[in-house]
């Protein structure tokens, strides 16, 4: 039988290298998410036919059923929240892919996890925001939880060894640096937005280039990498390795280093993800040694980048401080993508917020929404 795919944030920069994937393997697409981009939804229907698609914006889905009006063998369409986890918990997909945006993916995640479901989680902010309970939900469901972030995939390849896996002794989580590698605050102070969405290895969706900018993406990674590997966040060395080359190393109780190599090509993770725990060729291209020449490794600055040493204490207060750090930054990023504030005041936000409360204990879904609006809340009584 066919894998059945069904690709959640299917019209951003995963979503679309996905489904290249999907259509490199000749895997089935069960079902298409969107949140308003109904055009490209409307093409990639017309390519892979999926029984059920959703959009999440209300007036985007009224326009996506106009378009899909008179075509043979339309798709369900679902809508709104609710309609993305309706998707995400039909029972015709083997995995589901998650490629939303945002804490907006968390519900599709559970969803998903709760029917059974595999999950490739690109969707960094479900375990960030929930990470207790998705973990939960996986060891009750016995589901597996396939990472496809390059630096999760990376770990995850290099603990294929179950001997490797039962000796970790900390990962080695390696970050780019972003375009504003080595400056200082007071250089920071000026960065526009299109300094910011420059990003010198990854093509990426906005709000994840703003997070590599500030360094918060490697914070949402560090919070991701203590759910999905089970580690103190001590155990948790962030390694600048500017070329973006190598993915993540583990330290073994041996004092051995495994790591996983090739060329910056999310295609690769999201092919492991789907896959797995198969190899396959794949459509990324080969990393030529002879161009690449040197390997370079530096230490994060964390004084300058606020975002990173605000994800660390958040993770360390645990319960749902983690919750709070994402929703002011996901606040934060939008209101400087709409240039209402400067760079470096998304890492003063996010820090203020993980500083304002204890956020300790045990926590329930309700609780998530309502910390996620507190936050949000906090960040625009403090512009
Ligand atoms: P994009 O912004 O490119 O795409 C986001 C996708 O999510 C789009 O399909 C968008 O639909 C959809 N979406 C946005 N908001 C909602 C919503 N409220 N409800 C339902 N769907 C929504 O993001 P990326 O592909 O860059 O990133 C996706 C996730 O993957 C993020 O969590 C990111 O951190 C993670 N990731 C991304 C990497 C990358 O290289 N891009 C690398 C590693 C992780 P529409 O187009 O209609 O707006
Ligand atoms: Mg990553």
């Amino acid at each position: 039988m066919t894998k059945q795919v069904t690709v959640l944030g299917s019209t951003g920069s995963i979503g679309t290298q996905s489904l290249e994937v999907i259509r490199a393997q000749g895997y089935g697409v069960s079902g298409l998410a969107a949140h308003k981009n109904t055009a490209l939804l409307a093409r990639q229907i017309e390519e892979f036919h999926p029984r059920r698609v959703a959009v999440a914006d209300e007036a985007a889905a009224d326009e996506l059923a106009r378009q899909l009006q008179g075509l043979r063998d339309a798709p369900v369409l679902l809508r709104g929240v609710r309609g993305l986890a309706e998707l995400a918990a039909a029972p015709d997909a083997d995995i589901v892919l998650n490629a939303v945006v945002g804490i907006a993916g968390l519900p599709a995640t559970l969803a998903a996890i709760e029917s059974g479901r595999d999950v490739a989680l690109a969707n960094k902010e479900s375990l960030v925001t929930g990470g207790r309970l998705v973990m939960e939900v996986v060891r009750r469901h016995g589901v597996k939880l396939l990472p496809v972030d390059s630096e999760h995939s990376a770990i995850f390849q290099c603990l294929q060894d179950v001997y490797a896996e039962k000796s970790l002794q900390k990962i080695l989580l390696t970050a780019s640096g972003g375009p504003f590698f080595g400056k200082t605050r007071e250089e920071l102070a000026a960065i526009t937005k299109e300094d910011a969405l420059r990003h010198p290895n990854w093509s990426m969706g906005r709000k994840i280039t703003i997070d590599s900018a500030t360094l918060m993406n490697k914070g949402l990674e560090l919070i991701e990498a203590v759910w999905l590997f089970g580690l103190s966040p001590e155990q948790i060395q962030i390694v600048v390795q500017r070329q973006s080359v190598i993915h993540s190393m583990v330290q073994l109780t041996d004092h051995s280093i495994l790591a996983q190599l090739g060329v910056p090509d999310m295609r690769i993770p999201i092919q492991y993800a789907l896959t797995w725990p198969r190899r396959v060729h794949g459509p990324a291209p080969e990393l030529d040694f002879t161009a690449l020449r040197t390997l370079t490794f530096d230490v994060a600055d964390e004084e300058t980048f606020r975002c990173l040493a605000a994800c660390k204490k958040a993770i360390r207060k645990g319960g749902l401080a983690p919750c709070a750090a994402n929703g002011a930054n996901e606040e934060a990023v939008r209101l400087f993508l709409e240039d209402r504030i400067p760079f470096l005041k998304i890492g003063e936000l996010v820090e203020g917020v993980v500083e304002s409360d204890s956020f300790g204990g045990e926590y329930t879904l309700d609780d998530v929404y309502e910390c996620d609006a507190a936050a949000r809340a906090y960040v625009l009584e403090h512009l």
